[in-house]
């Protein structure tokens, strides 16, 4: 490709909605242009990107016998009825009518429509194993969409599905996927992690997220220091009886509560601070309505609460916390003064570990600019249900091996799921076994954002000036940059190294343009192409040109001759 010819509009100035370096560098990469909110529309250079990640993804999902399909985007509701998640979903499934006033949306995912394509074909045992997948763009209308290609509304994703006779073959499908997706980042040259996850509203029972390891990651996951424990937060047990460190110190002999005026005072700090008492002395009331009614979650006021662990505990797929209105008709107060003393019987109150052996703690009053302080279960209130309720933290111990654990950001590039029979049992996918009798097929499902992927990589590796591709996905693997175009001799090297490339098959830009040399230098940084040939003086002179490579600027000088035998070798090492 000629750069003078290529749809490359780079930009220098760092565009004021963008949060986060990769979604900068692609804007400023010309790979990417918002369109809408969520919604990009890729440039030849971001698809080249997309397409090294596609292809990676197809050979290793070919390698372990999975067959590309392409299923509908628009999906009628039929289906997702027949799932029940045609109400469960909630406002992320774009929901509308076609012009016959038919339900329809558009997929977030595919388990509906290969389910049912599955029950229509498959009859017996020996039409399995078969495992499906597709490249496809998907619709989730996110609350917050941001960080560009990372969370988008539409966005493309690898999304491959396995149906298997028993729990035993899916769990050979399961690893080898596992290995798969293992295989796939390491080619995408990304430093991550495979971590145990929460399953959410696909549901199923095992499930693992590929993360990979960035500051800028909305994921938080929890790494043993000693074994290879990991997991994402939202699913990571806090084992109570290791404590690490001890528990808060115990009473200090009140003998019943004592109504105290907090006026204004809401938060966890203006509490404390304002009673000049420890955060792990109170307890925080949250109020949150779900399907099974109003529940009220207690955590110690220096904890946080895990909301998939109270979602897994209710048996619910959604909670939300509490408005103002509901807050006040329940407690009979304004949000920041609940309390679990005197709450009334219809809510549900439901406690952390952490707040067994709590004694005398501050808590909400039920009553505006109120709270009650040495309060104590048994005495003053009912004793609750204690459950594993809060966000595991760095002073927990690994529910593995006991030692310490350390949290780190990440962002979810891939995630498999063992989805059992939730969705064939739901829909009637099922198949005559060896005996004859009719069996619901064992599904797993796999997920991985190409995009996300994308932009993860270049969170990874970048500098000050722009991005440093790793080579497998890089969208040219060589850049020629001809100092002065104007300058005939010069510009016919160019070409002459140019057709070099080419006839090896290497993905390779020529900068043609007759631009300064310093923006084709700037450009070619911030396109981040991992080596670059620069045709220069030095080729005047002594038939010279430089092969630089884009990560850590190394630079030698070679024969124009064998400049792309000598630049293969760079890559290859790279
Ligand atoms: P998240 O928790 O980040 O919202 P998810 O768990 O809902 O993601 P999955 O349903 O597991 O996502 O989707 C499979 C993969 O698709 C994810 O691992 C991620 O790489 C990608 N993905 C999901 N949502 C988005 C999005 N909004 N934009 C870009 N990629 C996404
Ligand atoms: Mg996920």
């Amino acid at each position: 490709m000629r750069y003078s010819r290529l749809f490359l509009p780079t930009l220098k100035e760092v565009p004021a909605d963008a949060e986060v370096v990769s979604h900068k560098l692609m804007l400023r990469a010309g790979m990417i242009r918002k369109l809408a909110s969520g919604i990009y529309s890729c440039l030849p250079v971001g698809l080249m990107a997309l397409r090294r990640v596609e292809s990676i993804v197809r050979e290793e999902m070919n390698a372990v016998g999975a067959q590309e399909v392409l299923l509908p985007m628009v999906q009628p509701a039929d289906l997702w009825l027949e799932t029940g998640r045609w109400e469960k979903y909630g406002k992320e499934l774009l929901r509308f009518k076609d012009r016959h006033g038919r339900d329809c949306c558009l997929g977030p995912t595919h388990e509906e429509v290969i389910t049912d394509l599955v029950r229509n074909e498959v009859r017996s045992y020996r039409d399995l194993p078969v495992t499906l997948y597709q490249i496809q763009a998907k619709f989730r209308d996110e609350i917050r969409p941001r960080f560009g290609l990372m969370r988008g509304r539409e966005f493309l994703m690898k999304d491959a599905y396995s149906f298997d006779v028993d729990e035993e073959a899916l769990d050979v499908t399961y690893k080898a996927m596992y290995r798969a997706y293992c295989r796939i980042f390491e080619r995408c040259g990304l430093d991550f992690r495979p971590v145990e996850a929460d399953t959410g509203t696909i549901g199923g029972h095992e499930s693992h997220e590929f993360m990979v390891l960035a500051d800028t990651g909305e994921d938080t996951i929890a790494c043993c220091t000693r074994c290879q424990y990991a997991a994402n937060v939202e699913l990571a047990p806090v084992v109570e009886d290791r404590p690490f460190p001890p528990p808060a110190p115990g009473s200090r002999g009140e003998d019943r509560p004592r109504e105290v005026a907090t006026p204004g005072m809401r938060s966890v700090e203006e509490v404390t601070a304002f009673l000049n008492v420890a955060a792990d002395r109170l307890v925080k009331t949250l109020v949150f309505t779900c399907e099974a009614g109003p529940v009220a979650a207690l955590v110690r006021g220096d904890h946080a609460l895990n909301e998939v662990k109270l979602k897994r505990l209710l048996g619910v797929d959604e909670v939300k916390l509490a408005g103002e209105d509901e807050v006040r008709g329940l407690t009979g107060a304004p949000v920041g003064f609940a309390g679990p003393v005197g709450l009334p019987a219809g809510v549900r109150v439901v406690a952390d570990n952490a707040l067994k052996d709590l004694k005398d703690f501050v808590c909400g009053a039920n009553k505006k600019d109120a709270h009650l302080v040495g309060v104590n279960w048994g005495t003053d209130l009912p004793v609750p249900e204690f459950h594993d309720l809060r966000v595991i933290t760095e002073d927990d111990p690994c529910p593995r091996c006991g030692e310490r654990i350390e949290l780190k950001k990440g962002i979810e590039v891939g995630h498999v799921f063992k989805l059992g029979t939730k969705y064939s049992e739901a829909m009637g996918a099922t198949f005559l076994d060896a005996g004859g009798r009719e069996r619901p097929v064992v599904m797993g499902c796999y997920g991985i954002g190409i995009g996300r992927t994308v932009a993860a990589a270049i969170e990874q590796n970048h500098d000050e000036r722009g991005i440093i591709f790793p080579v497998p996905i890089s969208p040219f693997k060589v850049i020629i940059t001809v100092v002065n175009s104007k300058d005939q001799v010069m510009a016919e090297a160019g070409e002459e190294i140019y057709k070099g490339f080419l006839g090896r098959g290497i993905d390779v830009l020529l900068d043609d343009r007759k631009e300064r040399a310093g923006v084709k230098f700037k450009d070619a940084e911030l396109i981040g192409i991992p080596l670059r040939v620069t045709v220069g003086k030095r080729f005047k002179e002594a038939g010279q040109v430089e092969l630089t490579m884009r990560r850590g600027g190394d630079t030698v000088s070679v024969p124009a001759s064998q400049a792309v035998e000598e630049a293969l070798g760079l890559l290859e090492r790279a």
